[in-house]
């Protein structure tokens, strides 16, 4: 067996290698190392979660954002974005239409929109939880304070994702403004695990400037920090952003961490992405066959759908959500596995 073999049944043994292995792992990828990771990452998975893929409902709920992150379409400067905001009813007209389908979690995403308040956003992720009391939220808006999460966590809101983006301070401060901190980020993650949220970090694979030793750091952020959930997905450049020339990440790279995550992570909930879609034609039932083990089928209006856009080209079907659900299901069960209702939540083992 050669030095990477090794290094993969060592992984799948120890659930760990130290950062020079992780370092030599990816450095030295071949096609064959991909499968033979892939092969550990879906042993390690069905043991855990069996054939099971978790569906969660994305509403997209506003695409209007205080923040200036340097590679997001949405981001503040950027004025040729068309900006919407769903108002709380049309958010509950998306989860009524997500729970005959199956959907048991509803994730509300947005940009860090100044019109959502604690007030207003309590109420929504309330009026969500009476209406649909065995469904879970989760929401995916941004940094807060800690006293905001609580109120949140207090309305009923289960989840939190928020991508830590990079792990190396350096790399962070060249894709953010200097008002974005890095510290502050990470205090976020921690306020939110402390709450009791089940908590997601993540990042961008090959986002500009993103070194190898930037992926470790991740990887060991990601490992120390045991979140429940990790979002991974390529950076896609947008035309009107400061990065519109900057080179898109891979597919393969992406693929490849997703299999590493789910080793070092074994219990973690781990999405085949959008983004992972978006870059590759069967992205993401190729995302189930290396170790990912939910999607994120889009639930917001079709009206609002070619407006939410992070990236070019961002995956997005004019179909209805009923239509792309049977469709996603479809292929995905064509890849041996199987889109599962109910609330999925993590079997992340503590300690
Ligand atoms: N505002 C919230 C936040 O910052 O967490 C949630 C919305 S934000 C648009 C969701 C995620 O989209 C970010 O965490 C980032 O990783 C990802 N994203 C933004 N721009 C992207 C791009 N150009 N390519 C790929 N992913 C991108």
């Amino acid at each position: 067996m050669n030095g990477t073999g090794m290094l993969i049944e060592k992984l799948a043994r120890e659930g760990n290698l130290t950062d020079g292995e992780l370092e030599m792992l990816i450095r030295e990828r071949t096609p064959e190392s991909a499968a033979a990771l892939a092969a550990a990452a879906r042993a390690v998975r069905e043991k855990i979660y069996g054939r099971a893929v978790y569906i969660r409902g994305l509403i997209e709920f506003t695409n209007i954002c205080k923040n200036d992150c340097l590679y997001c379409g949405i981001r503040r400067s950027n004025r040729r974005a068309s900006r919407y905001r769903l108002s709380e009813e049309e958010i509950l007209g998306c989860c009524e239409t997500g729970y005959p389908l199956g959907f048991r979690t509803f994730v509300l995403q947005g940009g860090e929109d100044p019109y959502f308040t604690d007030e207003r956003l309590s109420a929504v992720v309330r009026s969500i939880k009476r209406r649909f009391p065995d469904c879970a939220v989760t929401l995916s808006c941004g940094e807060r304070g800690r006293e905001s999460y609580r109120r949140l966590f207090e309305a009923g809101a289960d989840r939190y994702l928020l991508r830590h983006e990079t792990a190396a301070p350096e790399h962070y401060r060249k894709l953010h403004p200097p008002a974005m901190e890095f510290e502050r980020r990470m205090q976020c993650l921690r306020d939110l695990k402390d709450i009791g949220y089940q908590t997601g970090c993540g990042f961008m694979v090959g986002s500009p400037f993103q070194t190898v030793e930037d992926i470790v750091r991740d990887l060991r952020f990601i490992r120390s920090f045991r979140p429940h959930m990790v979002g991974i997905g390529p950076y896609l450049s947008h035309p009107d952003t400061p990065f519109c020339s900057q080179p898109d990440g891979t597919a393969e790279l992406t693929l490849f961490l997703l299999s590493v995550i789910r080793l070092l992570l074994p219990g973690v909930l781990l999405p085949a992405t959008t983004a992972l879609g978006t870059v590759m034609a069967g992205g993401r039932e190729e995302g189930i066959l290396r170790g990912a083990n939910v999607v994120m089928p889009n639930l917001s209006p079709p009206s609002v759908r070619g407006k939410y856009l992070l990236y070019h080209d961002k995956l997005s079907s004019g179909a209805e959500a009923a239509e792309n659900l049977r469709e996603l299901s479809r292929s995905i069960e064509g890849t041996g596995y199987t889109v599962t209702a109910g609330r999925g939540d993590s079997l992340l083992a503590d300690g």
